[in-house]
């Protein structure tokens, strides 16, 4: 049910047996899961069921690194949390993802690929996706669309399915309010992570209103689900007890990631090729036997083996119609520029590549608490994204990589803007915020274990893509919410 925490007496005390911070893709899965399992769980959701902007302000920050999205935009502080606006593509983590991987330090996670897929396909139904089925080629032949390039070992084709989008804060809301043991508080805020004694379990969460109320709820087992960012902002606030903060004897809480996206790179077809496989299109990728009518996008990658031997980070690629004034680079020769103005059927067709990439984690990329506070007194992120210098040219061999394979199959090629063999334009970054809790089995080397349980505090638990150990080359999101399906079954089997 959901109840509305404006309404609780100063100092209330609420109990549960699972306390879930955050009612956003992965607090609300969770909950979720949790229903009809004969425990009683408490979500604590900051916002209402529309955007406030009194609310929206707790989200403001600073940022000292690359400046991306504005912290107060790109995330969503209200019931159903950042899924409000997002866009709905999934594609899972691939298996070596989940590897060590020399050539990126800081890789390989406590779990495997395969421990994730049952997961995965649980969390295909939560999102209203098709079969979890990522084969391309099989994809191709059902849309009976051709794939560029279809027989490199160097391109591996690939797509995304999307959800409709699910956006959980509708979505569910009618499931939530018809469940008697998830008890949803809205504009309930998480100010504080109160533990017995220092090095102890959690004793409580400590939760204000914005109008000014206080109270506080005492569980068996904690659940932080409240962004990549706002994990790790409550654990280092928290520090009354601490200095370090909670959970962070490994000191890297923190640490952080993204997806630096590039738009502008140009590929240049000059036989006239069927791209239909790499719109948007709708297929049916049946679950279990029964037909589901899904979107899907095409793209393409290196091959896992490619990237091994090159020493690569990941990318999936997407390809979309580019007008003649991106091309204008400076970089295409003049004959092909001009080409390029002769309308007609022996006008070479200009394509724009959109690049999703993989970054390697660094130290000194990170986010730490600023000197400002919000209204509700917690001090605010500074969050200073950096990208090795080293990833950017790993990137550009990569695309240097797609371009022979385009000029070896005669389709055209690749233009990639460089400057000093650096990619020369401005990375955007794709609103994932990732790795500020990563997971480890080395309690030195992450904040919580393969389980999701932090590694210093036996009954605190954290969902979403702060876990992540590196981001892959693939949306969030479908990740986020496997790995909360996986966390309820355990908290499940253990209590
Ligand atoms: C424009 C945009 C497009 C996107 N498109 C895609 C896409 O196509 N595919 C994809 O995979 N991902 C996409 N994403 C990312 C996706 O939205 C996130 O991965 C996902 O929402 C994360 O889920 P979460 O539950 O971890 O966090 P959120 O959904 O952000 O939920 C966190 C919740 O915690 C609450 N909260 C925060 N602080 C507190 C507090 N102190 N106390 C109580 N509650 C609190 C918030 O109100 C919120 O409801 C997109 C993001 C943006 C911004």
């Amino acid at each position: 049910m959901i109840l509305d925490a404006r309404e609780l007496a100063d100092s209330a005390v609420l109990t549960a047996d699972v306390c879930i911070a955050g009612g956003g893709a992965a607090g609300l899965t969770l909950g979720l899961s949790l229903r009809n399992k004969g425990l009683t769980v408490c979500i604590l959701e900051s916002g209402g069921y529309e955007p406030d902007n009194a609310v929206q302000a707790l989200y403001q920050g600073t940022m000292s690194g690359i400046k991306t999205w504005e912290l107060d935009k790109c995330r969503m502080r209200l019931l159903g949390g950042t899924t409000y606006h997002w866009e709905g593509l999934c594609r899972p983590f691939v298996p070596e993802d989940f590897t060590a991987r020399a050539y990126i330090p800081g890789s390989g996670w406590p779990v495997t690929y395969e421990d994730i897929v049952p997961f995965y396909r649980r969390a295909h139904r939560t999102l209203g996706l098709g079969g979890f089925d990522y084969d391309a080629r099989a994809l191709s032949e059902r849309l009976q669309f051709p794939l560029l390039l279809a027989d490199s070992d160097v391109v591996e084709p690939r797509f995304y399915q999307l959800s409709p989008p699910v956006r959980f804060g509708t979505r569910y809301r009618t499931d939530l309010n018809e469940a008697p043991d998830v008890h949803v508080y809205l504009h309930a805020n998480v100010v504080d992570i109160r533990l017995t004694a220092a090095g102890g379990p959690v004793s409580h969460f400590e939760c204000k209103t914005l109008e000014g109320t206080s109270f506080r709820v005492e569980a068996q087992r904690y659940v932080l689900a409240l962004g990549g960012l706002e994990n790790a902002r409550v654990l280092l606030a928290s520090n009354a007890q601490q200095s370090e903060g909670i959970a962070n004897g490994s000191g890297r809480v923190g640490y952080f990631l993204e997806h630096p996206h590039y738009y502008r790179c140009i590929a240049l077809l000059t036989k006239p090729s069927d791209l239909r496989f790499y719109r948007r299109n709708r297929v049916d990728i049946p679950v279990d036997g029964q037909s589901q009518l899904v979107d899907v996008y095409g793209g393409f990658g290196l091959s896992a083996a490619v990237r091994a031997g090159a020493g690569l980070p990941d990318f999936t690629a997407t390809l979309e119609p580019a007008a003649l004034e991106e091309a204008d680079t400076g970089r295409l020769p003049a004959k092909t520029m001009q080409a390029l103005t002769v309308s007609g059927a022996g006008r070479p067709e200009l394509l724009r590549l959109s690049l999703q990439t993989e970054q390697t984690p660094t130290p000194e990329s990170r986010m730490t608490l600023g000197n400002e506070v919000d209204a509700l007194g917690m001090p605010r992120i500074d969050l200073h994204w950096t990208i090795r210098s080293d990833d950017n040219e790993a990137l550009c061999r990569a695309a240097e990589l797609l371009g022979v394979e385009l000029g070896r199959a005669g389709l055209g090629r690749a233009w990639v803007p460089l400057q000093d063999q650096r990619f020369a334009w401005i990375r955007n970054a794709g609103c994932h915020h990732m790795g500020t809790t990563s997971m480890s089995a080395d309690a030195s080397l992450g904040v919580v274990n393969a389980r999701c349980q932090a590694h210093d505090v036996e009954n605190l638990y954290i969902a979403g893509s702060s876990v992540f150990v590196t981001g892959g080359a693939c949306n969030p999101t479908l990740s986020i919410v496997a790995l909360a399906h996986r966390l309820a079954d355990h908290l499940e089997e253990t209590f």
